[in-house]
């Protein structure tokens, strides 16, 4: 057989070939903009020759901190394009974060969105490793700015080359990507993409049991191109010709449910967060949301409440998905198995809750105290993976001990049933310890959500000199100033779910709950928080 290096370039070429009336709707902050996929290979090409003229080398790194819209688009292409590596930074980070994460990469030039100047201009005399800066703008003049040399997106394109060729004789194992993990946990640590691992990714995007993207897709990524590039879906949708829909910066629900209705929108992803926000402006106005094959949501554990409101309340159907920065970042979602059609939709449900099993191409398994662990759902164990499109290493990191033996070691404690479907019982460090027992946060979070008036629940442990730990449920409701309901109803709802011992030492009641840049809890935040509430 032959052998062909997979490049992220040809995706490209090949929108350019066979797809050159399709489109991308833009969102930005002067509009929304609609371009053919022709005018993005063009605009691409002219953006890897400028790079090239500016004098980016090969395996330059070029980070990127941006919305979702064309031009970032086009730097997903144009990178690779320049054979520079594509890194896209997450810059609702703190600054420390950002500035560590640009001199960890050694990011030799910044493309910029023009509301994200001033952090990066506060941040420029820690940033000596980068030498050109550009602007992605729509105004035609640069602002007046520190940064230094500062370059203008649209002036650069303008006098780049749109026939610009791009090389097909590369290795396709080289880096083209990049990426940093959310810093829960200490500093960032950041996870390189080849061009054959978003290759092998983007075609498990559009394997009918994977995520099933097509041409005749509309998809609209809410999760962040920062996100491990908005879980891989521009590079999916521009190798098959999908329509996408870029939702652009400071986007609201209601700017999401109208962005859903008027370009007829079938598939969009997003963390948990965004879909809650999304449920609640349908609950306040009405939207014409039948265009929707399904709503992919991952990145934290999709509450069964929230899949239970959309399917039955808007008649929207929910796919469940599960990855990691370190993953692409799809290895596993929910699929009711041929056989499994007959269930009731209560059954179903409970399974479309968990993570799924892994989709072909990932293989995994699960370690617990006495080895690989019972697919009898109950035995706890730890997630590991491996796969084509699984990282093999951290970037320039001293501690390389999650990818032992070869196989990604997810810190994801699960349990798996017979049908191999895996359901994250909670992060390895936020399992509960009480009485030598563990408790599940992400269990009791399940059911409380499931009450009709809680918006959000998180649960976290709190030392206790008997038990070791107890859990502490922390509740945002959907309407405090209206709702009368206690501690104690809360409470009696949770009972008969549990064992005696499972149930929340406390029910505390929250404004809201403190998440990461991302929108997933953030856990040691709100521990804190618990904690200081009980030490007053
Ligand atoms: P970080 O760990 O820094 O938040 P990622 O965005 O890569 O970075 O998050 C990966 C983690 O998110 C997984 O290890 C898992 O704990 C969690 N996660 C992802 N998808 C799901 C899901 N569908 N259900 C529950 N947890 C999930």
């Amino acid at each position: 057989m032959m052998n062909i290096p997979f490049r992220v370039t040809a995706m490209m070429e090949h929108a350019e070939m066979f797809f050159p009336k399709k489109t991308v709707i833009s969102r930005t902050a002067s509009g929304v903009q609609t371009l053919t996929y022709r005018e993005i290979g063009q605009r691409t090409r002219r953006l890897s020759s400028a790079l090239k003229k500016l004098g980016v080398q090969k395996g330059d790194k070029i980070g990127t901190l941006a919305w979702n819209h064309h031009r970032h688009l086009e730097a997903y292409f144009g990178i690779p394009g320049a054979e520079a590596v594509l890194h896209t930074i997450n810059f609702r980070l703190s600054p420390e974060h950002v500035a560590y994460i640009i001199n960890h990469a050694e990011d030799q030039v910044l493309m910029i969105d023009q509301d994200i100047l001033p952090l990066v201009e506060g941040l420029k005399d820690h940033l000596p490793g980068v030498k050109a800066f550009i602007l992605m703008t729509d105004e035609k003049e640069l602002p007046v700015s520190s940064l230094s040399p500062l370059y203008h997106y649209e002036a650069l394109l303008a006098e780049g080359d749109p026939t610009f060729a791009f090389n097909r004789d590369i290795d396709e194992n080289d880096p083209v990507g990049m990426c940093y993990t959310s810093a829960t946990t200490g500093n960032p640590k950041g996870v390189m993409y080849s061009n054959r691992g978003i290759a092998l990714h983007s075609l498990a995007l559009g394997h009918v049991d994977g995520g099933s993207v097509s041409e005749s897709d509309i998809c609209m990524p809410v999760v962040p191109m920062f996100h491990v590039n908005a879980w891989g879906l521009p590079f999916a949708g521009v190798w098959f010709g999908t329509t996408l829909v870029l939702p652009g910066p400071q986007f609201t629900p209601k700017i999401l449910a109208e962005m859903i209705e008027t370009y007829r929108v079938t598939i969009s992803g997003g963390v948990p967060t965004i879909w809650l926000g999304l449920l609640k402006e349908l609950e306040e106005n009405t939207y014409d949301m039948s265009s929707l094959r399904f709503l992919l949501c991952g990145g934290a554990a999709a509450p069964k409440g929230m899949i239970r409101a959309f399917e039955q309340k808007h008649n929207i159907p929910f796919a469940h998905a599960y990855g990691m920065t370190e993953t692409s970042p799809l290895v596993m979602i929910t699929r009711i198995k041929s056989y499994q059609q007959d269930l009731d939709d209560e059954a179903k449900l409970d399974i479309r809750a968990k993570q799924g099993y892994v989709i072909p191409g990932v293989e995994m398994k699960v370690q617990g105290a006495n080895g690989d662990i019972q697919w009898d759902n109950q035995e706890m164990g730890e997630l590991l993976l491996r796969s084509n499109w699984v990282a093999d290493s951290y970037y320039k990191q001293e501690d390389q001990s999650a990818f032992a033996d070869g196989w990604l070691h997810t810190g994801d404690v699960v349990t798996v049933d017979e049908e191999g479907v895996v359901k994250i019982v909670d992060r390895t460090k936020d399992l509960i310890k009480s009485g030598g027992e563990w408790i599940s946060s992400v269990d009791i979070e399940n059911a409380l959500i499931s009450h009709p008036e809680v918006y959000e629940a998180a649960v976290v442990a709190m030392p206790h000199p008997k038990w070791t730990e107890r859990p502490i449920a922390c509740v945002v409701l959907k309407d405090a100033s209206k709702s009368t309901v206690t501690k104690e109803e809360i409470l009696e709802f949770l009972a008969p779910q549990f064992a005696k011992f499972w149930l929340p030492d406390d029910v505390l009641f929250m404004e809201e709950i403190p998440k990461t840049s991302v929108g997933k809890f953030l856990k040691r935040a709100l521990r804190d928080q618990v904690k200081t509430y009980y030490d007053q």
